[in-house]
């Protein structure tokens, strides 16, 4: 779908912001660049629409090498929410939305229904906002309306540069809430930067960690907290994942077991399990049984796992700036 072939950008003063990139994304997939501030997340993904040429390697979408795209078509093609989302203050937020279905000549009617379909999919009643200024609503709801702006035009691509890391925390994961909504429904390849972990395993199919303009590891949220590969992955997901999970119960997260027959042998685990036990045997099977005196009292999956580190991180306020 987006495939970086040893990509590398060298900027004009001599900055290597990004070094020999090999990264692809898949169909559908929504893919996370996450990393230290200045590690080139916003280069790499200022490099898939154009915004950044690179200086060398190869970049292609669907097969076809970013540079045999009209540069235009290839913006409009391509969805785009910033940290600081500029909607334009004379506009309502009903234009504001449809800026690129007017580009591309969409009918009015068409654009109208649009925009309301879209508004109410994030909970913003259009017979409400739509004709509203974007002074008129508040940093959350601006942000809403730059999210769903980018999915107007129905584009397959969408970028999203922490698009959250402005809002308070309520906002956030409230949007984050929406956006994972949008993921299940809309199934867009998207592309998304954050300096933020818990943001990151809770929204990432796949998690790519960057430092100093290259790839440390790309994995799933399960693989990265289980196997990083080495100390500065560890550090920032290993342990931050870890920290403070000494009160750890497994009991708090079980699901009943709803179907003895199909239970997997091998994948079960006590009751007293401590977490790392727990990943360890996730990382082998999708769900596993858990065990007290040799009877199951019930099921763990991973979807559950990750959630509740989550979950956890949030509570505690880690995050990795
Ligand atoms: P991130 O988004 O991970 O914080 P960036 O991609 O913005 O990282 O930046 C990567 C590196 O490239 C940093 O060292 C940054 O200072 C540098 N950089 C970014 N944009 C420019 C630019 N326009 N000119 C020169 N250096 C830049
Ligand atoms: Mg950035």
């Amino acid at each position: 779908m987006i495939k970086f072939e040893n990509v590398t950008k060298k900027y004009d003063d001599g900055t290597v912001a990004v070094d020999s990139l090999n990264v692809e994304i898949r169909q559908g997939e929504f893919f996370v660049f996450i990393g230290p501030s200045g590690s080139g997340k916003t280069t790499s993904l200022k490099m898939i629409n154009q915004l950044v040429p690179q200086s060398d390697g190869m970049i292609y979408i669907n097969g076809k090498e970013v540079s045999g795209y009209n540069i235009y078509e290839l913006r409009w093609e391509i969805g785009y929410v910033l940290q600081q989302i500029a909607l334009f203050p004379h506009m309502t937020i009903e234009e504001n939305i449809t800026i690129v279905p007017e580009m591309k000549k969409w009918p009015k009617e068409k654009m109208k229904l649009r925009a309301h379909e879209l508004l109410e999919m994030v909970g913003l009643d259009p017979e409400v906002y739509a004709k509203r200024k974007p002074s008129q609503l508040s940093g959350g709801e601006q942000q809403r309306v730059g999210v769903i702006r980018a999915l107007a035009a129905d584009s397959e691509i969408i970028l999203m540069d922490e698009p959250f890391s402005a809002l308070d925390p309520i906002s956030r994961e409230k949007l984050q809430d929406d956006l994972l909504a949008l993921k299940k429904k809309l199934k867009k390849t998207t592309v998304f930067v954050t300096h933020d972990m818990q943001e990151a395993l809770k929204l990432a199919d796949r998690i790519c960690i960057m430092k100093d303009g290259k790839v440390v590891q790309v994995g799933t949220p399960e693989e990265l907290i289980h196997h990083p590969v080495n100390a500065f992955v560890k550090q920032f997901v290993g342990d931050t994942a870890r920290h403070g999970f000494e009160d750890f119960y497994l009991e708090e997260l079980l699901l009943p077991v709803e179907d003895e027959g199909s239970l997997e042998t091998g994948a079960v685990v006590s009751y007293s399990s401590s977490l790392d036990e727990l990943l360890e045997k996730l990382s082998e099977h999708e769900q596993v049984t858990v065990e007290k005196d040799g009877e199951a009292i019930g099921v763990v999956n991973r979807q559950m796992i990750i959630q509740h580190l989550s979950t956890r991180l949030q509570e505690r306020g880690i995050s990795n700036e």
